[in-house]
């Protein structure tokens, strides 16, 4: 029989490197890491694009500034770190229509106010119908102005209109991630305290990539743990870091079936898909300057190529755009080829900055949704929920705890909510195999 572990943590992003780092704290040391993908870091990911370094993934810490400190920036300073400031807030006057001219700023602001007071109000009916009382049905968006900012305001930031624990807890303020070393490097520092290292590189047998864990047997005694190559691990726990989206998917199956409440919890949570398409130019055409980093492309479908920022701020002298898709319009670009998207993004550039400008050299297309060890972006809990889903998401069952970003009640979405909940989940399990073994002990007293 394969040799049997203490714990075996499926899933090397965040949550999973963070749990790892707990239980080595906690003396627990016989752990294996299996990983679906050739690397760690699940969404936290960068590339080389334009001869600079690009997160494909997570690109924020988001929260800074606060009375709290928020510990993924803690990490980011112990680490040196580079990044800079991000200000959304001067996106609503740089927002252009089809024919290229910039919405007057009174034009913007007057717009903006009535999507956010129209946003309140549509939460307050929502909320007023749940209780039973029967509202008006919710107005929408119908211009192209209107339909960008509503964008804005759902797809990206809710702040204005409901408040988000993120900027509550930890501060307002915003820092992109502008690191050769990538946003991933944080991850190999942690893992640095627990696991083999040499030069950057992770050496330690216990972190296997490139298995792809296919099924889970468990009963009261352990958790067997088969992967898509044919190997067989054992343990006493399991921590399962996959995201709610590889969750909903039939990747890995459960010897016993999950219970219902389970599954029916894991149903509810929405994933997001969202998606940052880098194109690279032979030089720039947009405006730079304070003032100037994320611009906005107002057209008569929603989400159409809407949000845009240049990475001049970044990385000074690099020429590239990036333009963020979500949800619809993401799945329906990364099922396109990646020259089809190319010439829909030129397109809308051309109604902005005109029919002169040079086409770009590269993009770069990132697929979160038909990556199977992902299948989305984040999980998105729906903006009236009780706490009860994201609970019973994240409860254990039997000798199987879970973990990942999906099962933070503060932070779901957020790099920050994959870290704590992994250290969550381990100082959950930590406790339980107390227990576990302080029941054995008076079991053998008494025999
Ligand atoms: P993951 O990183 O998904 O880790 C799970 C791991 O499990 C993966 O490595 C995966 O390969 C592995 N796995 C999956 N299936 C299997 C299997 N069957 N067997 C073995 N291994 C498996 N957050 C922010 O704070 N700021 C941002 O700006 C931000 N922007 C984002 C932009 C994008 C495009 C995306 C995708 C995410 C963004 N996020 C952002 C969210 C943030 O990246 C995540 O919340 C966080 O990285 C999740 O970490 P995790 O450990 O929970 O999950």
């Amino acid at each position: 029989s394969p040799p049997r572990s203490s714990v075996i943590i499926i899933g090397a992003g965040i949550s999973g490197v963070s749990a790892g780092k707990v239980l080595a704290e906690n003396g627990i040391e016989d752990m294996v890491i299996l990983e679906a993908s050739d690397r760690i870091g699940g969404r936290i990911r960068k590339d080389n694009f334009g001869g600079v370094s690009v997160e494909l993934g997570a690109g924020w810490i988001a929260g800074v500034g606060g009375k709290e400190s928020n510990p993924v920036w803690e990490l980011a300073s112990q680490s040196g770190l580079r990044t800079c400031f991000s200000d959304y807030s001067n996106a609503r006057y740089n927002i252009y229509d089809r024919s290229g001219k910039i919405y007057p700023s009174g034009v913007a602001a007057d717009s903006y106010k009535k999507a956010v007071d129209l946003a309140i109000e549509n939460l307050k009916s929502l909320e007023a119908n749940l209780v039973g009382e029967v509202n008006e049905p919710p107005s929408s968006p119908k211009t192209p102005i209107e339909l960008a900012i509503d964008f804005i305001l759902h797809d990206f930031e809710m702040a204005e209109v409901e408040p988000i624990s993120t900027f509550v807890d930890f501060g307002e303020r915003e820092f992109l991630v502008a690191d050769e070393r990538g946003y991933e490097h944080l991850l190999y520092k942690m893992a640095e305290n627990f696991l083999l290292t040499s030069e950057g590189k992770i050496l330690d047998n216990r972190l296997k990539l490139n298995k792809v864990v296919r099924e889970l047997q468990h009963s009261r005694n352990g958790v067997v743990v088969k992967t898509e190559d044919g190997c067989i691990y054992e343990a006493n726990y399991v921590i399962l870091s996959v995201s709610i989206g590889v969750l909903q998917s039939d990747l890995i199956s459960f010897r016993p079936p999950l219970p219902r409440w389970k599954t029916e919890a894991i149903e509810k949570c929405d994933v997001m898909v969202y998606t940052k398409i880098f194109l690279n130019f032979p030089y720039k055409f947009w405006p730079c300057g304070p003032g100037k980093e994320f611009f906005i492309y107002a057209h008569e479908r929603r989400g159409y190529y809407t949000f845009w920022q240049h990475m001049e701020n970044a990385y000074p002298g690099s020429n590239i755009l990036v333009v963020t898709l979500t949800n619809g319009e993401s799945k329906r670009v990364e099922a396109q080829s990646d020259k089809e998207t190319l010439e829909e993004a030129m397109g809308v550039l051309r109604d902005m900055f005109g029919p002169h400008i040079p086409n770009a050299t590269d993009i770069l297309v990132p697929r979160w949704w038909n990556n199977r060890f992902q299948r989305g972006s984040y999980s998105n809990y729906p903006i009236i929920s009780d706490n009860q889903d994201v609970h019973d998401i994240k409860a254990p069952v039997g000798r199987i705890f879970f973990t990942g970003e999906h099962t933070s009640e503060r932070f779901s979405g957020y790099v920050h909510g994959g870290y704590l909940a992994g250290i969550d989940t381990s100082n959950s399990l930590v406790e339980e195999m107390r227990k576990e073994k302080e029941r054995k002990s008076e079991s053998q007293t008494f025999l």
